[in-house]
This record gives C-alpha cells, sequence and structure tokens, in this order.
C-alpha cells in the first residue's frame, strides 16, 4: 500500500497527479542519550512525529508531503561519549539549501523543517534563503510545540534525555529503551549566575557535566505521558501544515493581507 503522504513511497505518476503545496523535512541528530536511550533517538522520534503530522494533515488536504530526514546534527560538544556523528551547522545549510532549491524548481514554495535537536539551529539559514529564492521555510523544534501544557503532564524540568524524551521514547519504540541502566541526568551547574539565570548562553562540553551524557531527570517518565504529549505536538503540527497548505502565496504571505491591520 503506497502511502501518497510519504515521498519516499510515491512515484512520479502520482507526484504528477497532484504536486504537493507544502514539504516537511525532519532534522535531527546521532548522539548519546544517558545510558538508557538508542543513539538514534532524535532522528526516531523526529522521522515518526514528521509522518504522523503530515498523514493527519493529508487526510483534510492532499497537498503535503514528508521528505526522508536529515539523520545527523551538530553535535560537536557530545563528542567524547560513545558514539556521536557531528555534522557542522554549514553543511546542514547547504544541503537544505539544495533541497529547497530543487523543491522551488518543481513550484514547492513553502517548507516546513521540524527539528529533533536542540544543537541545530536554522534561523540565519531560513533568514538567508528567503532573500536568495522566492520561497518560505518554516523551523518547528518539535519539543517545545507543547511548551504551555508541559506541568500539566510530566513532573520535571526537560533538558537532553530527560523525562520527555524518555516518555516518548517509551511510547514510540518501548522495546530501544533500557530503563534499568537509566542515571538520574545530575548536571554540573555553571558558576556564573548569567549563564544560571539563561540571560547568557553558550556552548555545553558534555563531558565536563556528568559521565552519563543526559542533564535532566528521566526516571518518572511513562509511555502514557508519551502519548499525551505526542498527541498534542502531533495536533498542533498537522493543524499548521493544513492552513499553510491551503494557503495561497501571495504578496503578503505569510502576514494577514494588507489593510487587515486593526
Ligand atoms: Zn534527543
Amino acid at each position: 500500500m503506497i502511502s501518497d503522504w510519504i515521498f519516499k513511497e510515491t512515484n512520479q505518476r502520482r507526484l504528477k497527479e497532484n504536486m504537493p503545496e507544502v514539504a516537511v523535512i525532519p532534522t535531527s541528530a546521532i548522539e548519546p542519550h544517558n545510558m538508557h536511550l538508542p543513539v538514534g533517538q532524535d532522528f526516531m522520534h523526529t522521522s515518526i512525529i514528521t509522518e504522523r503530522s503530515v498523514k493527519k494533515a493529508w487526510k483534510k488536504i492532499n497537498k503535503v508531503v514528508a521528505l526522508p530526514g536529515i539523520p545527523y546534527g551538530v553535535d560537536c560538544n557530545l563528542l567524547n561519549f560513545p558514539i556521536a556523528i557531528h555534522v557542522s551547522q554549514h553543511v546542514l545549510d547547504a544541503m537544505l539549501r539544495d533541497i529547497v532549491a530543487s523543491l522551488l524548481s518543481y513550484g514547492i514554495r513553502k517548507v516546513v523543517i521540524v527539528n529533533g535537536h536542540g544543537g541545530n539551529d536554522f534561523t540565519p539559514f531560513i533568514r538567508q534563503i528567503q532573500h536568495d529564492m522566492d520561497t518560505h521555510v518554516f523551523q518547528i523544534d518539535w519539543w517545545k510545540v507543547g511548551d504551555d501544557a508541559y506541568s500539566e503532564i510530566f513532573d520535571k524540568p526537560e533538558d537532553h534525555a530527560g523525562e520527555l524524551e524518555t516518555s516518548v521514547a517509551m511510547a514510540l519504540y518501548p522495546g530501544l529503551v533500557e530503563m534499568e541502566h537509566a542515571r538520574d541526568g545530575k548536571a554540573q551547574p555553571f558558576r556564573f549566575e548569567a549563564l544560571q539565570k539563561g540571560w547568557a548562553r553558550t556552548s555545553r562540553d558534555f563531558s565536563k557535566l556528568n559521565d552519563h551524557c543526559a542533564t535532566a531527570d528521566p526516571y518518572a517518565a511513562t509511555a502514557e505521558k508519551g502519548e499525551k504529549y505526542l498527541q498534542l505536538v502531533i495536533d498542533r503540527i498537522s493543524g499548521f501544515l493544513v492552513e499553510l497548505a491551503g494557503e495561497p502565496v501571495d504578496d503578503d504571505f505569510p502576514f494577514v493581507k494588507h489593510g487587515h491591520i486593526q
């Protein structure tokens, strides 16, 4: 059975009959996550969230397609643990630039990046490409989509490989979670108040934080919490994709039309 919303499954004949309006591409990372989660965690959950969001959107408007994801991400600060694969941001940007240009040559001018790794940042890329090409690119960091509901679902604050990520893994691929080996994620704090408060930022060398490459407590994770958060995230992303697919790219896009300012 061919799923038209999965780009790698569809074919030329189907695409000729029904060209997508919106292409969605997951970006992620291959990196260690505490002692209990798979190194392919970010690649797997981000790909699944993308495909489920696109499927849900496609059922309302069949103009959305999920591209295969980029598995690798910016991981130079995790290389002291086995095994992170580091790909520089400029290489990711260059690859995305060519992908966006390819899509544009078929008239696809709306591209959504569903990002699943905190070390990736496509903000400058998006600013630049929208200057260089007649296209529109959007970034969603999926774990932030339900920020406003976070404390209703989870008990402990999230960072790398904590309660949220572990819950999502338990919901999506429970057979790959070795909870009995999970450690507490307690990490060395910054010595400067500005960094503790977060108004000054820097990159963290994870090998100076603790010995298990984790910065949040995973112990309260459950599959039910993961399922709940995923549902919220997928509902919101698919809703956005439906709106995007139905909206023509006019002169004011993506803003409200001129003359509608209150
Ligand atoms: Zn992760």
